[in-house]
């Protein structure tokens, strides 16, 4: 840490803990794969014997039913841990690269090390998962880690830092809980990288915080992620995909189905799908079936997602299912929306709740210039049968990730890269990429020892070497 950094961080309560970490880092910088896979190990472990513990927090939090904590909270992260573990040898071999002709005589490889003291950051909204799955990769990256989850679902908050208490020595991984106070003494602290996964406007408050000591960023964000349902759509498997999709955890997904555009020729048939799909999933005896039903996570976001709803009707717009709420449960009804005004707050803002508007085109490309003049999305989803429409769609429009005929789906391949592009994020994560994140590529050239291609150009520059020099500039 250099003076200005030393000064910075005086008060800052959590000194202690990162130079430990920094401490432990350089030695595990000499550690073994073997000790990497241990560790990862013992998470899984941990997770597949206190799996009960995990589905009592995430019900105490937000009353998530207990398939959903095991489908999208339990499940990735054994997943994860699994496919850590079975690949971990191959990601850490160095990779010869080829090396070019003026070269001649030396080897090129790519190592990878550790980058050193991680911060991570988690939302609300999936706080295992979403903590778990960068610890998993920062881990098999050879890292320390600081982990941050919310305050807004605090049960689960005080099982990681249990987790991590009975898992990891404090100079290993650590949890702090806290407020935004805490987040913010934590980003002022020189980390090697920081992970952030959470809204696009607090992630351009942890990127600022991490200029100031160049940290490198992975920002996991969110905002509106469009649907396009075409006229040659399967119609009742859009309709069930999307709703599961877009209903599970209360609507509180950074993929869900945010607005879905609706060929003008399906519109009627498939909102009436959706209706009869939301009431297969989630009503029971003209009920909501509260059981299978999580809830919004607090009264503040209650208040948004029902603000959201009353400017819908001001503005306009028309409630063609649903939309009834209790504050005293925190629970709004799936609810379905069209003519909602192109200027109203849930066209503009990132919906996060219960509620989905539903357009109607009858051009293509009317879709993929709506789409353009937004943000790049975190996630796209296409449900049509013509490969024409889609080849233009994955095409044309700029997207952190798509499915065709499915919908989140895409989250849960280890194999694949996640993130957003801009505003919906930078960097990716999951799996390699994810290990990649946390790692720094090395690039290693050997060359043998008395021999060098260059010392045909050592100065003196003669005429002979200024005229090789202009061959070897233009051709080679
Ligand atoms: P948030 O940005 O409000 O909070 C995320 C974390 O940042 C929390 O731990 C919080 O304590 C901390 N934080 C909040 N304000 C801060 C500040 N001013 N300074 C420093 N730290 C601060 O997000 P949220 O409400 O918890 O989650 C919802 C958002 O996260 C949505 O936009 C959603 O799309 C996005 N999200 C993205 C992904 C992804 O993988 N891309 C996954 C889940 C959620």
């Amino acid at each position: 840490m250099n003076t200005a950094q030393r000064t910075q961080t005086e008060t800052n309560p959590f000194v202690e803990l990162f130079e430990a970490q920094k401490r432990k880092s350089v030695e595990l910088r000499a550690g073994s794969i073997a000790d990497r896979k241990t560790k990862l190990k013992k998470i899984k472990r941990w997770v597949t014997a206190h799996t009960d513990k995990i589905i009592e927090a995430l019900y105490n939090d937000f009353k998530k039913p207990e398939v959903e904590v095991l489908l999208s909270e339990v499940q990735p992260v054994v997943a994860a841990a699994r496919h850590a573990i079975s690949n971990l040898h191959r990601w850490v071999r160095p990779k010869r690269v080829p090396t070019p002709l003026p070269l001649f005589g030396s080897s090129s490889s790519i190592y990878v090390e550790p980058k050193g003291v991680c911060l991570i950051i988690a939302p609300w909204n999936y706080p295992f998962n979403l903590m778990l799955l960068p610890l998993i990769e920062a881990i098999a990256a050879g890292n320390t880690a600081i982990l941050k989850p919310s305050e807004m679902t605090p049960h689960t908050a005080q099982l990681l830092e249990d987790m991590m208490d009975e898992l990891f020595l404090e100079d290993e991984v650590k949890v702090i809980q806290g407020e935004v106070h805490t987040s913010q003494q934590l980003l002022a602290l020189p980390f090697d990288h920081i992970f952030f996964t959470g809204s696009p406007a607090v992630g351009k408050i942890v990127m600022e915080a991490a200029a100031k000591n160049l940290t490198s960023v992975t920002l996991e964000l969110g905002g509106k992620s469009p649907v396009i349902v075409d006229e040659t759509a399967h119609i009742k498997d859009a309709a069930e995909k999307l709703v599961w999709g877009k209903f599970m955890n209360c609507g509180q997904t950074c993929i869900a189905p945010d607005y879905v555009f609706v060929h003008n020729n399906v519109f009627e048939a498939f909102q009436e799908e959706l209706k009869k799909a939301i009431q297969r999933e989630y009503y029971k005896d003209e009920q909501v079936n509260k059981e299978d039903y999580a809830r919004i996570v607090n009264n503040s976001h209650f208040k948004r997602v029902t603000g959201l709803l009353e400017d819908v009707i001001e503005t306009g717009g028309n409630i063609s299912f649903g939309g009834t709420a209790s504050a005293s449960d925190n629970l709004i009804e799936p609810t379905l929306i069209t003519q909602a005004a192109e200027s109203s707050r849930i066209m503009q803002e990132e919906i996060f709740g219960p509620l989905l508007p539903l357009v109607k085109y009858s051009r293509l490309s009317e879709v993929i210039e709506a789409i353009g003049k937004r943000p790049k999305p975190l996630a796209l989803y296409i449900f049509s049968r013509s490969a024409k429409n889609k080849k233009q769609i994955i095409k044309q429009v700029p997207a952190g990730g798509v499915c065709v005929n499915e919908s989140v789906l895409h989250f849960t391949n280890h194999d694949l890269p996640f993130g957003g592009v801009n505003n919906s994020g930078i960097g990716k994560s999951h799996g390699y990429y994810g290990f990649l994140a946390f790692s720094n590529e090395k690039a290693v050239l050997k060359q043998r020892v008395g021999l060098t291609s260059i010392k045909f150009f050592y100065p003196p520059y003669s005429n002979i070497i200024s005229k090789l020099t202009r061959f070897v500039a233009k051709y080679l």
